[in-house]
């Protein structure tokens, strides 16, 4: 990569002064995975790109995706892609008809990273290294010559009433550019730089900033068995956890892992229930929402009552707890068994069916009251963000002002865990900058 850095301080210091200039057909501003490849596809098209990052470093949050290990995409038919993306999934049909996620297998398998598929069509990179993905991309704009500033916040956009014109950096140094991509992030976890920058820009740009919000975040309860944290650590394997409205109906249920925690609970089917935790506790002005979890999701109260049962009676001498040791973890078993006042050393010839019952009922419907979630920057993906209906979706430019483009992140675009992020990222990225590109040729 080029870095401009060094030659940026010289001129500081020979002139002494805060404001100079220089000509881009395209400015990126924001080094995360949208950004990189927008810069990337712009570079492409043959035009002259700057990316301007203030961190020290680029990919600071894709270098830790997915664990260290990216979940860079997901194999699973567009159609799927998109329900798994409930924060507008649908507005990525069009960019998808330019570049999708073979598209994004076909980019990093062409750079030499090869990608590997775990369950529910989850993409990984072979050498499970998060690392790899970036510098394989930071390869590639190194080729196509693309220009790189670090440490380098970028203060506000340039524009007047009709067009963009360029970038202000916080020092006062300002680059001219006749399109400029805005790839900054959203809010979530901001030690990696995204803190939220673009918003404030876009509003000034014209655009509508929809309400902010986390999403895949944990969930936080006052339970008095969360408080004694006796659950904590419990982790149960592919339960249907679901959130109820106010009459006890579902709102949706995930069916996933999900663990006890000392403030909560989390794993994928929380994280991907908390989003609608956060709307339920807006609607209903704050007032504690209620989940339930089935452990296991193929019963109901009553079939599961007639297995209990039946086990029960096929070795009435034994203890229940012995008995029914094969239904699921100790640990969660018995802590049900108590709720169900049921003593686990009690035989089955000795235990009243409305007992069971309650058991069943527990297994299948436990349920728990939480009051909220923990905060944005806590989450995985923030929620809200740039207004799609001013974003044109064929070529991510701006409906307000005329060379603007916005990607990744910072649009009120999110999906759950699973590869769904950082597609959207590198899909929208990837249309913006060749866009952008197209756009800078035509000026
Ligand atoms: C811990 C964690 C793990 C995740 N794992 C996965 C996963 O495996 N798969 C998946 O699909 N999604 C994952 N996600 C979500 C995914 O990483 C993000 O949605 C994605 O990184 C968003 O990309 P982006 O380019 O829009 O923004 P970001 O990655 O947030 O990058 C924005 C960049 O802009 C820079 N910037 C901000 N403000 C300015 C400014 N004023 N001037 C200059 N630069 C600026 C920032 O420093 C940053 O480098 C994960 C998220 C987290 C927090």
């Amino acid at each position: 990569m080029k870095l401009l850095n060094g030659q940026r301080s010289l001129l500081y210091t020979k002139r002494k002064k805060k404001v100079c200039f220089f000509m881009y057909d395209v400015i990126i501003i924001g080094g995360g995975p949208s950004g990189l490849m927008a810069s990337i596809a712009a570079a492409m098209n043959g035009q002259k790109v700057l990316l301007i990052e203030k961190g020290k470093k680029l990919g600071k949050k894709l270098v830790i995706s997915g664990g260290g290990r990216c979940n860079v995409t997901n194999r699973l038919p567009l159609e799927e892609i998109v329900k798994n993306i409930p924060g507008n999934g649908r507005f990525l049909y069009s960019p998808f008809s330019v570049f999708n996620n073979d598209d994004i297998i076909n980019f990093f398998e062409g750079l030499g990273v090869p990608l590997k598929e775990e369950d529910h069509g989850r993409m990984f990179p072979v050498s499970d290294r998060a690392q790899d993905v970036a510098e394989a991309m930071f390869n590639e704009m190194d080729r196509l010559n693309v220009t790189v500033m670090l440490q380098s916040p970028v203060k506000k956009l340039l524009m007047d009433d009709e067009r963009i014109t360029g970038v202000r950096l916080e020092t006062g140094e300002e680059f001219t550019a006749i399109a400029v991509v805005v790839a900054v992030g959203g809010k979530a976890v901001p030690q990696t730089g995204s803190t939220g920058d673009g918003y404030p820009w876009a509003e000034r740009a014209g655009h509508t900033v929809t309400e902010l919000y986390p999403t895949e975040v944990p969930v936080l309860s006052k339970e008095p068995f969360i408080q004694s944290r006796e659950l904590q650590g419990l982790a149960l394997r592919g339960a249907a956890v679901s959130v109820l409205k106010k009459n006890g109906k579902p709102i949706i249920t995930h069916e996933m892992d999900m663990l006890f925690t000392h403030f909560g609970i989390s794993g994928p089917a929380v994280l991907r229930c908390s989003q609608y935790v956060v709307k339920e506790l807006k609607k209903n002005g704050g007032m504690p929402v209620t989940m339930r979890i089935n452990s296991l999701p193929h019963l109901n109260a009553e079939s599961a009552f007639q297995e209990l049962h039946a086990m029960m009676k096929a070795e009435p001498k034994k203890s229940v707890k012995n008995v029914w040791r094969s239904v699921t973890q100790e640990r969660w078993l018995l802590f049900l068994m108590e709720r169900a006042d049921i003593d686990p050393q009690a035989i089955g010839a000795e235990l009243p069916a409305e007992k069971v019952r309650a058991l069943a009922r527990e297994i299948t419907g436990f349920e728990m009251v939480v009051h909220g979630t923990q905060s944005i920057e806590k989450a995985f993906v923030t929620g809200g963000g740039v207004s799609i209906k001013e974003i044109e979706p064929k070529t991510m430019a701006s409906r307000k002002k005329a060379g603007l483009y916005f990607c990744g992140e910072i649009l009120d675009i999110h999906g759950y865990t699973g590869g769904y992020n950082i597609t959207s990222a590198l899909v929208t990225g990837n249309v913006a900058g060749r866009s952008a590109a197209a756009f800078s040729k035509e000026v």
